[in-house]
């Protein structure tokens, strides 16, 4: 069986038993608030518990690192979404230690991209259209500076209402435990 005839035939399941029914709520975000984190799959569960979010409390953005990298990038966009058309007042990004995007360096990535068989060709292609891969791939050095560097673009925005606090903090992918970098209601 393979991984994904796996979930659909739990899927048949899910559905026919009504198990969705615990989960029914809105679109709109009780808690008023979107979330931008990273996609580890510690948090997949922790990062709600932690925080004492469930189902309907929050809008919730992923990626490698809860990194804002580029301003008018569809993490920026599914911000300013949750913002003016989702009802959320409040940003929080939460970067946790020891994230996969501290250690990637980006000659190491690019060296498996040719290891999959990718060829050099195609890299110098990128390369010529003006795309920094190196820059592009980059992780960070400290996840407190990643997570003030990503809160400082978010309230920067241009788009992004003034009276929108936006806090980061940085999660413990083991204990759960929070630690706060940048108090939103300060800024
Ligand atoms: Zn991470």
């Amino acid at each position: 069986m393979t991984l994904l005839s796996e979930i659909l035939s739990y899927n048949e399941d899910f559905v026919s038993q009504k198990k969705y029914e615990d989960f029914s709520t809105t679109k709109f975000p009780d808690k008023r608030l979107v979330i931008l984190t990273c996609m580890d799959t510690r948090l997949v569960e922790l990062l709600h518990k932690a925080t004492n979010t469930k189902n309907g409390d929050v809008k919730i953005v992923k990626n490698a690192g809860a990194i804002v990298s580029h301003p008018f990038g569809s993490i920026m966009k599914s911000l300013l979404i949750a913002v003016y058309e989702l009802q959320a007042d409040e940003i929080l990004v939460i970067g946790h230690h020891d994230c996969g995007m501290s250690a990637i360096e980006s000659a190491s990535m690019l060296e498996k991209i040719k290891q999959r068989g990718i060829d050099e060709k195609t890299l110098e292609t990128i390369k010529y259209s003006g795309i920094n891969l190196d820059e592009w791939f980059q992780g960070f050095d400290h996840v407190e500076e990643s997570v003030e560097h990503s809160v400082k673009m978010i309230k920067q925005h241009p788009l992004l209402s003034n009276d929108i606090p936006v806090h980061g903090l940085v999660i413990d992918p083991e204990t759960g435990k929070l630690d706060l970098v940048v108090d939103g209601y300060k800024n």
